[in-house]
């Protein structure tokens, strides 16, 4: 038997007027989904517990069967996971993004927190740049993936409050600047980024244009331990993503984490790679993770057009050739398809509301409604609620 999860990031979304208030979901062609709908459980799942924040350290945790509560020590060590960093148990990690930031009538406002998608390799120019300016042995930067790098704090403190830059788009900064004990440490290090970052634009003038000048730093916290996924569920699986937090998160459950070339977490991404390395990697494992991240950008990017495609895409490039090549190579699998929390286009940041799931079983008809669709409306009439959303990984591994 094979179990293959199927995580759509941020899909859920609230009714939009322009798509004749449906939900992207509701709205996009998701014929192959539809068509394993009719034979599927099919219910609302919460991933994030109560007191938590939503987003996709505390979500995808929870998908992997773990409970928030106990597990939760922050995004940012799990992130370190994913890029190889290994931290000492007294160092804390942040994320360090790189932001654009915007001068309006003396406030500054967040303007973008992905620096337009920046591409891997002048990230990587500006953040060893940071790291040769900076020359603090305190402090050091790890280049990852677009506008997503880390900073290890020697020795550092996790208790400073921090926001994430993609909450307080189109907001004056100063209100949500690392504040309380030793804050000031990471404020004076934003300013020398800040500096420093100016400097690279002037000396690199082909990048002059681009929409990054500083970094923001949240979501921090101390190395990540976690019970094994194998010693748990007794069966090994893998996990394939193009997002390093989701990788750490899979290191750290000791999963087989696949890097696939072109995977990058947008409508571009290497869908048919990412696909492949499923398909192979069970030919080894029982279980896998496949983890596109497209639905919840187009959400932070408030772009209705892109998450719908992004949607499209997750219905014929990845959930299709998935079935296909399942029924071909194993006969007997499962299929669960979930997303982590909510990334509304009206919001461009994650919510709260619970998100579908639908487990499909190649054996049986395991239905319990009478939907012919999956999406945030029709989940709810089948009655199925998890409250629990770490449970729903022991009922989707369940014979
Ligand atoms: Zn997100």
């Amino acid at each position: 038997m094979k179990y293959v999860l199927v995580q759509a990031d941020g899909m859920p979304d609230r009714p939009i007027k322009e798509l004749n208030n449906k939900t992207p979901l509701e709205f996009a062609d998701t014929v192959t989904i539809d068509n394993l709908v009719t034979n599927s459980i099919i219910g609302a799942v919460n991933h994030i517990p109560k007191g938590l924040k939503s987003g996709s350290d505390v979500g995808n945790l929870s998908i992997l069967g773990y409970n928030p509560k106990n597990f939760f020590t922050g995004r940012s060590p799990l992130e370190a996971s994913g890029m190889g960093i290994d931290l000492n148990e007294e160092d804390a990690a942040y994320r360090c993004n790189l932001v654009n930031i915007v001068s309006n009538n003396k406030e500054k406002i967040m303007d973008d927190y992905s620096a337009g998608h920046i591409d891997d390799s002048i990230a990587r120019k500006v953040i060893n740049f940071l790291q040769e300016g900076i020359d603090n042995e305190e402090f050091k930067f790890f280049p990852g993936v677009s506008y997503r790098h880390l900073l290890v704090w020697k020795k550092g403190d996790t208790s400073p409050i921090t926001v994430p830059p993609h909450d307080i788009l189109g907001k004056n900064i100063s209100d949500f600047l690392p504040q309380g004990s030793s804050s000031e440490k990471l404020n004076k290090l934003m300013g020398t980024a800040r500096e420093k970052i100016a400097e690279f634009k002037k000396l690199n003038k082909e990048y002059r244009n681009l929409p990054f000048n500083n970094i923001w730093l949240w979501g921090q916290g101390r190395k990540n331990i976690l019970p094994s996924f194998e010693s748990i569920n007794q069966i090994s699986g893998s996990i394939i993503s193009a997002v390093n937090l989701v990788k750490g998160i899979g290191k750290c459950a000791g999963l087989d984490v696949i890097v696939v070339k072109g995977a990058t977490g947008y409508l571009d991404t290497n869908y048919s790679g990412k696909v492949q390395a499923v398909l192979d990697s069970l030919q080894k494992h029982d279980f896998s993770m496949i983890h596109i991240e497209a639905p919840d950008e187009t959400g932070h990017d408030g772009d209705y057009v892109n998450k719908v495609q992004a949607i499209n895409d997750l219905d014929r490039k990845v959930i299709n050739p998935l079935i296909k090549n399942l029924k071909k190579k194993f006969k007997e699998f499962k299929i669960c398809i979930v997303s982590d929390h909510p990334t509304p286009i009206e919001l461009r940041t994650h919510s709260y509301e619970y998100v579908p799931f639908m487990i499909y079983d190649s054996r049986k008809s395991i239905s319990n409604h009478n939907q012919n669709t999956f999406n945030e409306k029709t989940v709810i009439r089948s009655d199925l609620v998890i409250e629990d959303g770490f449970t729903l990984l022991g009922r989707f591994l369940k014979d």
